[in-house]
């Protein structure tokens, strides 16, 4: 059985540095004037890094590291010292405001995309063993699973969460997502004047309407598949080839569809998506990658962000609010 996932770049983390997340999602950066400050490090089970420029940009740097283990640190799952981990372990706990603010939202896009979007299946995902050792589970333990499950599951009052036992809360979807709107603070705060920051495939393009992303290609062949220019904020990739796993000659990846407790298959091997918002990028991302492409544009549209989609045999879909944003350069790809 082949395993890619990103444990196994975990282990490499130290011997292959920045040229994995070059590898894997090419930045382009434009800044002028006074040279910039760069910083690369390891957390939420993903390679960083970040560039900026501007007063006290050393400072500020150290204080995006910090600011990304502490999130993770609130967030994980699996530390037992993290607040969310206490919350699954008691099927209850309090919120600060940010916390309830992020659940709020979780749930919105629970709801907008009919469910496609669900943060409750934390144990869905530990039986599939991504990030452990990762194996095709019995359909019966998958249908218990969903069974007890699902995001209406859970209660949020404005200061508390509660949810029966069976329910986990995962934050894997938006955590970096979340990690990019507490950078985007600290660049506000620190007067940085331009920055590109990435956590994995969530990008935040700071200071520059100028800054672009390179799309990674899917099927690795190529660094990316086109450039994108869309402007301040965040750009979000969920995709097949992120997290896998073969089995019999057959892939599993790791977004998995609510419905059926098996990986989306929704013709999409890629989707990503720009807001504003980090955590927006980054739930949309994956709920568009369980919708597919034509259900998916009009959750987008309902949020007012924009959208790539790359579907299995290579066409490229770019929704209006990106028109002209985005310049395909790899011919084995198709403009739709
Ligand atoms: P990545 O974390 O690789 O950037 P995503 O942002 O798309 O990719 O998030 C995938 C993670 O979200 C999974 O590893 C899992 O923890 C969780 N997840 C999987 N399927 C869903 C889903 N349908 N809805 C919400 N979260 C999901
Ligand atoms: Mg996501």
């Amino acid at each position: 059985m082949a395993v890619s996932n990103s444990n196994s770049l975990k282990k490499i983390k130290y011997v292959i540095p920045a040229v994995i997340l070059c590898a894997v999602f090419a930045v382009f950066f434009v800044f002028l004037g006074n040279k910039e400050k760069t910083a690369s490090f390891f957390a939420m089970d993903t390679y960083c890094s970040a560039k900026i420029k501007g007063k006290n940009s050393s400072e500020c740097l150290k204080q995006i590291e910090a600011a990304v283990t502490d999130l993770e640190n609130i967030i994980s799952r699996h530390k037992k010292s993290s607040d969310f981990y206490a919350i699954n372990r008691d099927g209850k706990g309090t919120l600060d405001k940010k916390q309830s603010a992020w659940l709020n939202a979780m749930l919105s896009v629970s709801k907008n995309s009919g469910g496609a979007f669900d943060f409750t299946l934390g144990e869905l995902s530990d039986l599939w063993g991504f990030g452990d050792e990762p194996k095709v589970p019995d359909d019966e333990d998958i249908k218990a699973i969903l069974s007890r499950t699902g995001y209406q599951k859970i209660s949020l009052t404005e200061t508390g969460i509660s949810f029966p036992e069976g329910v986990s809360v995962d934050m894997g979807a938006v955590g970096k997502g979340i990690a990019l709107d507490e950078i985007k603070a600290l660049l506000d705060e620190n007067k940085v004047s331009c920055g590109v920051i990435s956590i994995g495939g969530s990008i935040l393009l700071y200071g520059s309407d100028t800054l672009t992303v390179g799309i990674t290609d899917p099927a690795g062949k190529s660094q990316y598949i086109g450039i994108l220019t869309p402007g301040n904020g965040c750009v979000s990739t969920s995709g097949s080839y992120e997290r896998f796993f073969e089995e019999n000659g057959k892939k599993y990846h790791h977004i998995l569809n609510p419905e059926t407790g098996y990986p989306a298959d929704s013709g999409l091997v890629s989707v990503t998506v720009y807001s504003e918002n980090g955590l927006l990028s980054d739930a949309l991302s994956t709920a568009c990658f369980v919708l597919g492409k034509e259900k998916g544009t009009a959750l987008l549209k309902e949020y007012g962000c924009g959208g790539i989609f790359v579907e299995t045999d290579g066409g490229v879909t770019v929704t209006d609010d990106l028109a002209g944003k985005f310049q395909l350069t790899d011919t084995s790809y198709t403009m739709r």
